[in-house]
């Protein structure tokens, strides 16, 4: 079905944690999807089933990217890559040129920062931050706070 989106959660899951997590989520979402949606293996795989696997997925490579925000990860072309966050504080989703990747200095050091450049529905820019490490009671900003 939706090739695109299976390779992709399957790039994610390969560079943050290698063919054990990709196996791990596969084993996973097929039990899942056999417990809900049985399938013979006749015909075409019922499209339910097959969103019902990604959804599976989806919620992993989710969960491991939450994990690993402001980590650097190796993606399987061999480029290290900063893992960023999945969506911004408004429920966004951030993807290339949806979010402005940045550094706050801050007294604790600093913190990176994804800047959601998603347009909201009054035409205006979201602009909402996710900081990493998150802002202690200690941090103060610049520009912010
Ligand atoms: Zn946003
Ligand atoms: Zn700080």
């Amino acid at each position: 079905m939706d090739a695109t989106l299976e390779d992709e959660l399957k790039r994610d899951a390969l560079a943050f944690g290698a063919q054990d997590l990709v196996d791990e989520i596969h084993d996973e979402a097929a039990a899942w999807v056999d417990e809900r949606h049985p399938w013979g293996g006749e015909g075409d795989e019922p499209p339910e089933r097959v969103s019902a696997y990604l959804a599976v997925w989806w919620q992993r490579v989710d969960q491991e990217r939450a994990a690993r925000v402001g980590t650097l990860v190796e993606r399987t072309d061999g480029t290290w890559a900063m893992v960023g966050p999945a969506r911004c504080p408004h429920g966004h989703p951030l993807g290339p040129r949806r979010v402005l990747i940045g550094w706050a200095p801050c007294r604790c050091r600093g913190h990176h920062t994804w800047t959601c450049q998603v347009d909201t529905a009054d035409g205006e820019l979201c602009g909402a931050s996710v900081y990493h490490p998150e802002p202690g009671a200690r941090c103060r900003l610049v520009g912010i706070g």
